[in-house]
C-alpha cells in the first residue's frame, strides 16, 4: 500500500516558513489579485488567496471588476499595478469572461511581478534553466517530489498533459532535476505501457480517474494534479483526480490524494512566488 503525501500539511509548513521570513523583512510583500466577472469557483479561489496572503503577513490588493470590463480598462489596471511599488506580485484570475483576450493581458504583466509564471519571459527563463517565476501548481509538485525523493537523477518521469500552465512547466522542472522526461498527451500511443515505465508519474489531464492501477509501475511516485468534479451518491458531487486512487495506491510507492494532495500547494506556492518576487524587486 502506497504512502500518501499530505499536501495540506506540507502547504501549512510552507506557509509557516514564508510567514517567518516575511516577519524579518523591513517591508511587506504585496500581492494584487484581479478578478473579472462573478464565476463562483473563481470567487472562492480569490477569497482564499486574499485570506492566506494576509495570514502570512503580506498585503493583499483585491480588484474585482464587472464581467463587461473592457480589454483597455483591464490593460490599464495591469499597467498601473506594474508601476505600483507596494505591489510585488500580480495575478489575473483565469479564465477571463469573453471576449477578453487573456494572452494580451498576461503579456502586459511585468515578468518580475508575474507570480503565476505565465508570461512568455518566465516560460522562456524556465526552459533556458534561468531563475524566474515558475507556475504555482508545477512548483508545488516539484516541492512535494523533492521532499520525498532527495535525488531524482536518472529516474524516468512521465508527465501526462502538455498545457503551458501545468504539463510543460512540470516537465521542465523534472528535467532540471536530471530526470529522463517524457511528455504524453491525447495523441500518445500506448499510454498505459508508457506510464508503466515511469518511476515518477505526473497526471495533469483533466479526465476523472483515467490512470488505472495497472498503469502504475510498482513502487512509483504518483503525483495527481487533476481536479475533477463528478456525481456522487444522493445527488451530490465529489472531487476526484486524474488517477484512480483506490487502484493506484495498491501499486504506487507514494501517491498524492485528491483532494488534499497537490491542490493545497498551489496557493502556498503563489505566496512563495510573491516573496521571491518581492525580494528580487527590493534587491534583497
Ligand atoms: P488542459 O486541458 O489545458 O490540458 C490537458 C492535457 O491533457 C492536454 O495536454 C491534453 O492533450 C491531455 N489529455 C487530455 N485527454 C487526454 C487523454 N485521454 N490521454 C492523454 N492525454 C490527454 O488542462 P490543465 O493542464 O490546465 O489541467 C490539467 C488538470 O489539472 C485538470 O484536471 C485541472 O483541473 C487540474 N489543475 C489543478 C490545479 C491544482 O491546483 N491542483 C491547477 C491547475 C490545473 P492535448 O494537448 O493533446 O489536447
Amino acid at each position: 500500500m502506497a504512502e500518501i503525501i499530505d499536501g495540506k500539511a506540507f502547504a501549512a509548513k510552507l506557509r509557516a516558513a514564508i510567514a517567518a521570513e516575511v516577519a524579518t523583512l523591513s517591508y511587506k510583500p504585496g500581492l494584487a489579485v484581479v478578478l473579472v466577472g462573478d464565476d463562483p469557483a473563481s470567487k472562492v479561489y480569490v477569497a482564499n488567496k486574499a485570506r492566506q496572503t494576509v495570514e502570512v503577513g503580506m498585503r493583499s490588493f483585491e480588484h474585482r471588476l464587472p464581467a463587461d470590463t473592457s480589454q483597455e480598462h483591464l490593460l490599464a489596471l495591469v499597467r498601473q499595478l506594474n508601476e505600483n511599488p507596494a505591489v510585488h506580485g500580480i495575478l489575473v484570475q483565469l479564465p477571463l469572461p469573453k471576449p477578453l483576450n487573456a494572452d494580451e493581458i498576461i503579456a502586459a504583466i511585468s515578468p518580475d511581478k508575474d507570480v503565476d509564471g505565465l508570461t512568455v519571459v518566465n516560460a522562456g527563463r524556465l526552459a533556458a534553466g534561468l531563475s524566474g517565476l515558475v507556475p504555482c501548481t508545477p512548483l508545488g509538485c516539484i516541492l512535494l517530489l523533492e521532499d520525498r525523493l532527495t535525488d531524482m537523477t536518472g529516474l524516468n518521469a512521465v508527465v501526462i498533459g502538455r498545457s503551458n500552465l501545468v504539463g510543460k512547466p512540470i516537465a521542465q522542472l523534472l528535467l532540471q532535476k536530471n530526470c529522463t522526461v517524457t511528455i504524453a498527451h491525447s495523441r500518445t500511443r500506448d499510454l498505459p505501457g508508457l506510464c508503466r515505465t515511469a518511476d515518477i508519474l505526473v497526471a495533469a489531464v483533466g479526465q476523472p480517474e483515467m490512470v488505472k492501477g495497472d498503469w502504475v509501475k510498482p513502487g512509483a511516485t504518483v503525483i495527481d494534479v487533476g481536479i475533477n468534479r463528478v456525481p456522487a451518491d444522493a445527488g451530490k458531487t465529489k472531487l476526484v483526480g486524474d488517477v484512480d486512487f483506490v487502484q493506484a495506491q495498491m501499486r504506487a510507492g507514494t501517491i498524492t490524494p485528491v483532494p488534499g494532495g497537490v491542490g493545497p500547494m498551489t496557493i502556498a506556492c503563489l505566496l512563495r512566488n510573491t516573496l521571491t518576487a518581492a525580494k528580487r524587486i527590493e534587491g534583497a
